[in-house]
């Protein structure tokens, strides 16, 4: 038991952790997957956001452009002109904030105007402190810009007197090359745009735990998570790339415009945008008219990454609940509960069914090897089964029997009436016997105790029979012994006085009802004590025994002899008239006259009998009464001579008469 719980346990906890393993692969795919949905729905924010900064700086270098022609600046740059401009550029550096820096520089690359917005405030920068600008890579660009144009910068970090100026300050440069009234170039209007808020704003963007990147397009940060890794290419420090930190990952980037890679745990997502393609995905986009943008193609590719650690978009799967890791140790001591219950089940089903078997072969043992015989019956009597004791009471073999016979075969002409009693009370609750006599293969008849019962369908119809017979016929022939001796005497046989009495009430009645005669016959060995004192009193009873013998054969069976002691006899002949009676009392006479009873030593003994006649009459109301007729007859025989028959007249009557 213990090894099969082990077993089964360790299985279904295979099982088990299997299942929840593809499980787990299954909801970890849907948490990726919403992650990807994330990224890509925060990519998409960001592209609209990074544009729209630009394309309202690039709408401020147009309106601005377009003031500074108003002014008329460029066709009359009198103090006047450049007064009324300065003061719109401060108010505009000083409205916006967006701009550090809004300059005029003349086509030899001169600055003219320049206005400074710091941290100390907005200011204008004295005309002295105006710088020569012609060899920046912004004024070398502008100047080739036709009117109308303006040029977007890359974004890379302020200098300052060729030193990075710190803190770091992203910036690009928006320059418009305005023109003169007649359409000539006249100079440009440059921006400094402030990046940082843009960067900032991107930053935010997105949620914490998500890592947004902004890549150029040799893969330096723009921004990263870490600031230490940013702007590589202005530091000297080429091995500030996604190239050299990811490399496999750099190589996707390159490969396709947008995507998703899954990497040492975390994953990525990315998007290449066109910076200079201000209008995509802007509110106003489709409302402005060509703002003429130019840009550097390589400078104006930008990337955004977003990298998301496994454990960031995993933090809020339900089984890091500890609810969830509770349902689930539950579940597993459950499967183990079910488990010993299973088992448990079906060792006991096992124990069951052994039993049941164990059961059934008891109880085919116990109808095979019964004490008594058992025969199974079909609906229509035919036997279906039985046991050995039926075998061996009857003879037959198994296969003579079953589905061979019926019990009607088996059953003795004599007992047809009590087998078909029995047979009728078979439907019925109560148990009956009754002693039938059952016929064996060999012809003998044995006398059997049988019984009957059924078992009914729930309709209440016959399924099927029992049939149990013990042999009864040793008692039976005991029985019937019994009933000899009690009712016979054990010298001679011949009836006893109470067998007698029992037998000759019966043949009166019967005598009174059909009114046949009955006649009786009183018998007295003559002088038998002489018999006994001269051969003994055993030679005396092998007498008594030789006249009973000799009478009983030859009586007829309807007959009875009866002994009433000594050696005095009766003898009841129903249906026989008084001169019949007397007639077969003179055979009687003579025949034991002429008997011969040999004992001991050979001694020869014989002996005569006295024989009194009474015939039933109107007058006797009793046996009694017939009794004294013969006796009164058997007297007067004895008392004429002896060896003598004399018949009984009416009773009282003295005109007796003897032969
Ligand atoms: P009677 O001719 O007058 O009948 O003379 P009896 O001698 O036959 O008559 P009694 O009545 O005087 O004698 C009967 C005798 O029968 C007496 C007894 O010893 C004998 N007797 C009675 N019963 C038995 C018995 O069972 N066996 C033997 N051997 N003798 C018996
Ligand atoms: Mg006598
Ligand atoms: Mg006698």
């Amino acid at each position: 038991m213990l090894q099969r719980f082990v077993l089964w346990g360790c299985v279904s906890w295979v099982l088990l952790g299997l299942g929840l393993w593809v499980g787990k692969n299954v909801y970890d795919n849907g948490l990726k997957k919403q992650a990807l949905q994330r990224h890509q729905h925060l990519t998409k924010a960001a592209r609209t956001m990074l544009h729209e900064h630009l394309m309202v700086s690039v709408q401020d270098t147009q309106q601005l452009s377009a003031v500074a022609y108003e002014l008329g600046f460029l066709d009359q740059p009198n103090a006047e002109n450049q007064q009324k401009l300065t003061q719109v550029f401060l108010n505009t550096a000083a409205i916006y904030g967006r701009y550090d820096q809004i300059r005029i520089i003349d086509l030899d690359g001169k600055e003219r105007i320049r206005i400074n917005n710091t941290n100390l405030g907005t200011f204008v920068v004295p005309e002295h402190k105006l710088q020569d600008k012609k060899d920046r890579y912004y004024v070398q660009r502008g100047l080739k810009l036709t009117p109308g144009q303006v040029y977007l910068s890359p974004l890379d970090l302020n200098k300052e007197q060729d030193k990075l100026e710190t803190p770091f300050k992203p910036t690009i440069r928006l320059v418009r090359m305005m023109k003169s009234v007649t359409g000539e170039p006249a100079g440009l209007l440059v921006l400094n745009m402030k990046a940082a808020g843009m960067l900032n704003q991107f930053i935010e963007l997105f949620p914490k735990g998500d890592r947004a990147m902004l890549l150029n397009a040799e893969g330096y940060w723009m921004v990263n998570h870490k600031p230490a890794n940013e702007w590589g290419w202005m530091r000297d420090r080429p091995d500030l790339t996604v190239a050299s930190w990811q490399p496999s990952l750099w190589q996707q980037l390159q490969s396709r415009t947008a995507g998703s890679v899954y990497l040492d745990g975390s994953l990525f997502s990315f998007s290449w945008l066109d910076i200079a393609n201000i209008y995509e995905g802007t509110s106003s986009a489709r409302y402005v008219y060509d703002l003429g943008v130019v840009s550097d193609l390589q400078a104006s590719q930008w990337a955004i990454l977003i990298e998301s650690e496994k454990q960031r978009w995993q933090a809020a799967a339900i089984y890091h609940k500890p609810g969830f890791r509770g349902a689930l140790a539950a579940v597993f001591l459950l499967t183990l509960l079910a488990v010993y219950l299973l088992i448990r089940n079906r060792q006991q089903a096992r124990q069951n069914a052994a039993l049941e078997r164990e059961q059934l072969e008891n109880f085919k043992d116990l109808y095979e090897n019964a004490p008594i015989g058992y025969l199974t019956l079909t609906q229509d009597g035919r036997i279906s089964n039985t046991n050995k004791r039926t075998l061996e009471y009857l003879g037959y073999q198994r296969e003579e029997l079953v589905r061979q016979k019926s019990l009607a075969e088996l059953i003795d002409a004599e007992s047809f009436e009590q087998a078909h009693a029995l047979l009728s009370t078979m439907m019925q609750d109560e148990e009956h016997h009754r002693r039938i006599r059952i016929k064996a293969k060999n012809g003998d008849i044995l006398v059997m105790s049988c019984s009957v019962s059924s078992r009914l369908s729930h309709e209440r119809t016959l399924e099927l029979g029992r049939f149990s017979m013990q042999n009864v016929s040793h008692q039976a022939r005991l029985e019937q012994q019994l009933k000899e001796l009690a009712h016979k005497d054990p010298l001679t046989g011949a009836a006893n006085r109470r067998w007698f009495d029992e037998l000759a009430e019966r043949e009166l009645a019967r005598a009174h009802r059909v009114g046949m005669p009955l006649t009786l016959i009183e018998l007295d060995i003559d002088h038998f004590k002489k018999v006994n004192d001269t051969y003994g009193h055993d030679a005396g009873d092998e007498v008594l025994k030789a006249l009973a013998e000799h009478c009983q054969n030859s009586l007829r069976t309807t007959d009875v002899l009866a002994r009433f002691g000594g050696e005095e006899f009766v003898i009841l002949l129903p249906d026989t008239s008084l001169e019949q009676g007397t007639h077969k009392a003179e055979q009687i006479r003579q025949a034991l006259g002429r008997l011969r009873v040999i004992v001991s030593n050979n001694i020869e003994i014989r002996f005569t009998v006295s024989l009194g006649v009474a015939t039933l009459s109107e007058a006797h109301g009793s046996i009694q009464a017939l009794l004294k007729s013969a006796d009164q007859a058997l007297y007067k025989a004895k008392n004429s001579g002896r060896n003598q028959v004399c018949a009984a007249g009416e009773p009282g009557e003295k005109g007796n008469f003897e032969i």
